[in-house]
């Protein structure tokens, strides 16, 4: 390598990671931005999430990475796919069969807006409260009417293999039935609790005081809340302030 290549290089490694993603933002050069994109291999990641398990993804110090379950919802997730497509930042929707069968034109914007689209069950039930063959069924279930809804075919095995149990109520023979079947797990590192009463200036608030204490991590939210996506503008805005960076999670290799 020549020396100029060298200075090149040494600058652009030097740039803020964010620096690029907020310049190629239409419309809005001070976006937040999504700074990298991290390939997840099931095969090779254990349960993330630190509330329910003992480790995360590999994030920096101020990486996040935003999480959205339990849609896809009209009006509610519009106004977060609005939010996020204003700053150019791509999330993960861990969205239910259910509504992605009555909504699959909000199921198909959400991939076509660039974010994952992984699953979350057909209706929600707590799984380790069944037994495990109606547990694993009620997965496929899911699986299948979000990949159908959003796809507009249901595939094999399911093209993202990222899955979060509903209410956390995982099971260690539910957990050992989805690393054989190469689903990875996912919890969460903080959330606000959105699911609980609270007004939307509370539950941005309460978020950044988290997110502070644990410098980063895997963000739970719901796009089915209209506080979430009340708060979701200023949210970003002040995420890039406080120079936190947003991690895009997606598959190793699409299936
Ligand atoms: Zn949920």
């Amino acid at each position: 390598m020549n020396r100029n290549l060298l200075v090149l290089g040494l600058t652009l490694f030097a740039l803020p990671p964010s620096h690029a993603a907020a310049a190629d933002c239409p419309g809005n050069p001070g976006a937040l931005g999504t700074e990298r994109v991290l390939a997840i291999d099931p095969a090779q990641t254990a349960p993330v999430g630190r509330k329910q398990f003992p480790r995360t993804l590999p994030l920096a110090p101020k990486e996040i990475v935003l999480t959205f379950d339990d849609g896809p919802w009209p009006g509610t997730t519009d106004r977060v796919l609005n939010a996020l497509k204003h700053e150019c930042v791509r999330a993960t929707f861990f969205m239910l069969g259910r509504n992605a069968a009555a909504h699959p034109a909000l199921a198909k914007r959400v991939l076509a807006e660039g974010h994952t689209v992984a699953h979350h069950t057909y209706k929600h039930p707590l799984l380790n409260r069944m037994p495990i063959e109606r547990a694993e069924a009620e997965i496929d279930h899911g699986i299948a009417a979000v990949e159908a809804a959003t796809y507009g075919e249901p595939g094999g095995p399911p093209r993202t293999p990222f899955f979060r149990f509903p209410g956390f109520a995982s099971s260690p023979a539910l957990l050992d039935r989805l690393k054989a079947r190469g689903i990875a797990v996912f919890g969460a590192d903080l959330w606000a609790g959105d699911w609980n009463p609270m007004s939307p200036q509370h539950e941005r608030a309460l978020l950044l005081q988290r997110l502070t204490k644990a410098g980063g991590g895997i963000v739970l939210l719901h796009d089915i809340q209209p506080k979430t996506a009340a708060m979701l503008p200023e949210l970003l805005r002040e995420l890039k302030h406080r120079d936190y960076r947003v991690v895009h999670i997606v598959p190793a290799e699409a299936r």
